[in-house]
């Protein structure tokens, strides 16, 4: 089958989050059982962009309300990620280096779908599968069922996966007119509360709506920023697929980013080179253990949690632990995550943004990783954490729940019931015991690096759908 994917975000090509990873890893492994998948994203002006070369396989035109700009697909040349890549160019909106936040997102992302559309009208492609991801995407199951630009794709199947339901890309109805004609007597299926909700748009004309774990497609019926209703409503065609990670990329052994490899034999001996390498680098001690967090600093990651759990948790337990942050996003936390250095040092730093080589050392040399998510659809940063060897410390919600065991319940990980700093402070310290039970350690150690979150099962559960809406 042919399937496009289409996201705002594509590892390497462009990362803020999971649904890069997601993008970048699922369509390699539906090639690797014999599908051709192709990726689309936006032509960002970017470090990975720069740095690679393209094919211009088509140009065209796109009208966004009253006006018109110029778009370019181009073709990664070498097909070196596991899939043909192919970026939407349209230098006005999207000349920029980031993936979000600037004030004409609705307009970026919009002409983004319209450009995509276009291009597979007037270069006359009929996928098997159109497969959106997010809100970013959301417009499109509706244009291609509704707009009459698009007819000729009427047919064609259109999956939207939820990665995160809290963004919905809203925006008012002023700016209708930037979706191409249509019978204004469906207007119905783009509006939820008053907004033209391109989520919402996505999850009602889309063929099957999939969430990033069962647990998360559970959660969003009684809780989804206001789609809970309408997901109610469409649960007959809603499936929970956990994510997989890609073990080729994620993998101690031969993982270029980290300082030494190792595997199952040498794993401890590994882990503390990493770790030792950490603790130089940020003034902390290789002798204690070390909690880590990695993520954005934003509510839905329970970061405003952070500074009060550090607090506590390095006063209660001042000489047996090292804290490292790794993570950006709200100010005010970034600002208390740095306040609290001068306090703590020598047990406590944090590093304030993105760092991709730093993430993977510190998965590889942490011993836990702290997730005390009030939200997390799938969550990768566990998986990875497992496949390196560290211990999660999770609140049990949405995908961490699908994938962290308790060691006090046969388990591996350490889990708590809710968001609070107390919960945490709690869990930290039944880490610190568990960190000096030798024994228990190992045989943890020993488990989790033997886990299997791979794409293959994951892709085999998506194939299974595609093949579920071939026409017949
Ligand atoms: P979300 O997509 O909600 O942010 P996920 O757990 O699905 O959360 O994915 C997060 C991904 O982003 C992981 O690959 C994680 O390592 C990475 N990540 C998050 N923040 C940073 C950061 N500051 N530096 C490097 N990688 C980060």
């Amino acid at each position: 089958m042919e399937i496009f994917h289409i996201s705002a975000e594509c590892y390497p090509v462009a990362k803020v989050g999971g649904l890069a990873d997601v993008v970048g890893a699922l369509p390699k492994y539906l090639n690797k059982a014999g599908h051709h998948a192709k990726v689309v994203v936006p032509g960002y002006d970017n470090k990975w962009t720069n740095e690679n070369e393209f094919d211009i396989v088509h140009n065209g035109k796109l009208k966004l309300g009253w006006f018109y700009f110029n778009y370019t697909v181009l073709q990664e040349r070498t097909g070196k990620l596991g899939f043909p890549l192919y970026l939407i160019a349209i230098p006005e909106l999207f000349d920029r280096p980031n993936v979000y936040s600037y004030e004409d997102d609705t307009e970026r992302f919009t002409a983004f779908q319209i450009a995509f559309l276009n291009w597979l009208v007037e270069s006359d492609q009929y996928p098997d599968i159109i497969h959106c991801h997010d809100h970013h995407t959301g417009l499109i199951p509706f244009m291609v069922q509704q707009c009459y630009n698009y007819k000729r794709l009427a047919h064609t199947p259109t999956i939207i996966t939820i990665h995160n339901g809290q963004y919905q890309g809203w925006f008012g109805f002023d700016k209708m007119h930037y979706i191409p004609n249509f019978d204004l007597s469906r207007t119905g299926f783009i509006e939820w509360g008053g907004l033209i909700n391109p989520l919402a748009a996505g999850i009602k004309s889309a063929w099957k709506v999939t969430t990033v774990s069962p647990s998360y497609l559970e959660e969003i019926s009684h809780s989804a920023n206001g789609l809970e209703n309408l997901l109610r409503f469409e649960r007959h065609k809603s499936v929970g697929i956990l994510n997989g990670i890609d073990n080729e990329v994620w993998n101690p052994k031969t993982d270029p980013m980290i300082i030494g490899n190792y595997t199952l034999k040498t794993a401890k001996k590994g882990k503390e080179k990493n770790k030792a390498f950490l603790c130089e680098q940020f003034g902390l001690d290789p002798s204690k253990p070390l909690f880590a967090f990695i993520g954005r600093l934003v509510g839905e990651k329970g970061a405003d949690l952070l500074p009060e759990i550090f607090h506590n948790s390095l006063r209660e337990h001042y000489e047996e632990i090292n804290i490292l942050v790794l993570g950006s996003g709200d100010t005010f936390v970034e600002n208390q995550l740095n306040s609290l250095k001068p306090y703590f040092e020598g047990n406590y730093n944090a590093y304030i943004g993105y760092n991709e080589k730093l993430s993977h050392i510190i998965y590889a040399g942490a011993d836990f990783l702290l997730m005390p998510s009030r939200v997390e659809p799938c969550g990768l940063n566990q998986m990875y954490a497992l496949r390196y060897g560290t211990i999660p410390i999770v609140r049990r919600t949405g995908g961490l729940k699908d994938t962290v065991h308790d060691f006090g319940d046969n388990g591996f990980g350490i889990c708590h019931d809710q968001a609070s700093v107390f919960d945490v402070n709690y869990s930290i310290s039944r880490a610190v015991g568990l960190y000096h039970d030798e024994k228990k350690m190992k045989q943890i150690l020993n488990y989790i690096l033997q886990i299997d979150h791979s794409w293959e099962k994951a892709a085999g559960q998506y194939i299974d759908i595609y093949n579920s809406l071939k026409p017949l």
